[in-house]
């Protein structure tokens, strides 16, 4: 059974009701009742388990949440209204100025940004790194670190990141570890190769028909002995840990990110993520087959594809070993000059030019004209960004219609 199996049994029973409403009800209230100050005072103290105002919770949202914490063997997850959302709940919930972030390997532009401009006004410094600098990453490590940061598929780049051994050298140095699971839900076990957090931008695969902008958190359980949550490292977690034992990074994150940033989920965006997620699995099963049969296709006629399923890729051992379920919905081709790259674009019927990336139909963007125009040389270099480069995100379409129009598109 490939993971996908799994998961299309899963998703869809947890989707569904047995009782009542089969869809999920969609509560489109942004506050609720508490009926009498006692009930009120225990919503706010945790011990009575009602929504308190749609910012810290919503009912469907919640749903949603136990689900995609359930997806990644989490103990709970925090939904919110981007995938920026999660990553800045994530990171802003855990440092503070003086900080220090280790992020590893191709970043997607805005995750960049966040970390080299936005957080870097706030005193908190990142370090970047290719995927395989494993002895520079350790050797930056300091006790000021806070957070390792990487992308379980390094986009646009497409390296592939050894995340069992940087989880070994984070959890060595008791610092905590986060991915970027956008591009690889289910075919990526984030949480099961020793990550504390992964994130999802909603927005693609898992919900995959471009309606509806959403992000999420998922956490692991705090152990009940060691963890590195409980050293000097992470004393500002201490209370949360000491309220919420095992659930702790669920307060921590609601408490020092979410309810002062307000990057919180709509009901309706959680209801129509939940209806991607039904056909998540099936989806992902077919879109890893065709990016296989239009990557082999195009590289056989002399087009420079990048892609690990390729035997000339430096990371196509550790595709075969780490990534037996594909990489996700993502590939590049470079046509050597900005001129060639938009000749394509201006001749491609089939492919959508939009700056998002999971949907149902095959999308494609100029790299370095769009989301890394405000990037300077040096940065896109690290980045793998050339005046060619073209991103594909492959849809639902026939492989053969995929290929037929890239080709014709190329000539
Ligand atoms: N992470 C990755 C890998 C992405 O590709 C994106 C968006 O393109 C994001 C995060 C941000 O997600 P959103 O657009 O939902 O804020």
């Amino acid at each position: 059974m490939n993971n996908f199996e799994k998961f299309c049994t899963q998703f869809v029973q947890n989707v569904g009701s047995k009782d009542g409403a089969v869809s999920p009800v969609v509560t489109n209230s942004a506050s609720f009742a508490y009926g009498t100050p006692e009930i009120g005072e225990g919503i706010f103290d945790g011990s009575v388990k009602k929504p308190l105002y749609s910012r810290m919770g919503n009912p469907t949202t919640t749903r949603l949440e136990s689900i995609l914490a359930n997806m990644d063997g989490g103990i709970g997850a925090v939904a919110t209204s981007s995938g920026m959302g999660a990553a800045t709940l994530a990171t802003m919930s855990i440092v503070s100025s003086g900080d220090e972030i280790i992020s590893i390997g191709g970043l997607f532009g805005g995750t960049y940004a966040l970390f080299s401009e936005t957080l870097s006004r706030f005193g908190v410094k990142t370090q970047f790194f290719d995927v395989d600098e494993f002895e520079n990453i350790e050797n930056a490590i300091t006790k000021n670190t806070k957070i390792i940061f990487l992308e379980s598929v390094g986009n646009p780049n497409m390296r592939l990141p050894d995340i069992k051994r940087i989880a070994q050298i984070a959890n060595d140095a008791g610092v905590a570890l986060i991915v970027d699971n956008t591009i690889t839900p289910m075919s990526v076990s984030p949480l099961l190769l020793g990550a504390d957090i992964v994130l999802y931008s909603t927005t693609k695969i898992i919900s995959g028909n471009a309606s509806a902008l959403g992000g999420c958190a998922v956490f692991r359980a705090i152990n009940d002995d060691e963890d590195k949550f409980k050293t000097e490292r992470y004393k500002d977690m201490h209370k949360f840990i000491k309220s919420a034992g095992k659930m702790a990074l669920i307060p921590n994150a609601k408490k020092r990110a979410m309810r002062d940033f307000g990057m919180s989920a709509n009901a309706q965006a959680s209801y129509q993520t939940m209806l991607g997620l039904e056909t998540l699995p099936l989806r992902m099963d077919r879109i890893v087959n065709t990016v296989h049969t239009v990557v082999t296709a195009l590289n056989k006629e002399g087009i420079k594809v990048n892609h690990p399923c390729l035997e000339s890729h430096p990371h196509h051992a550790r595709y075969l070993e780490q990534f037996a379920n594909g990489c996700g919905t993502l590939f590049t081709i470079d046509m050597g000059s900005k001129e060639k790259a938009f000749k394509f674009l201006n001749k491609t019927k089939i492919a959508t030019l939009t700056a998002n990336i999971g949907d149902s139909r095959t999308l494609a963007l100029h790299m370095a004209s769009t989301i890394y125009r405000d990037f300077d040389e040096e940065t896109k270099l690290f980045l793998g960004i050339t005046d060619g480069l073209i991103r594909i995100s492959v849809g639902l379409e026939s492989a053969q219609d995929i290929i037929d129009d890239f080709l014709t598109s190329a000539r």
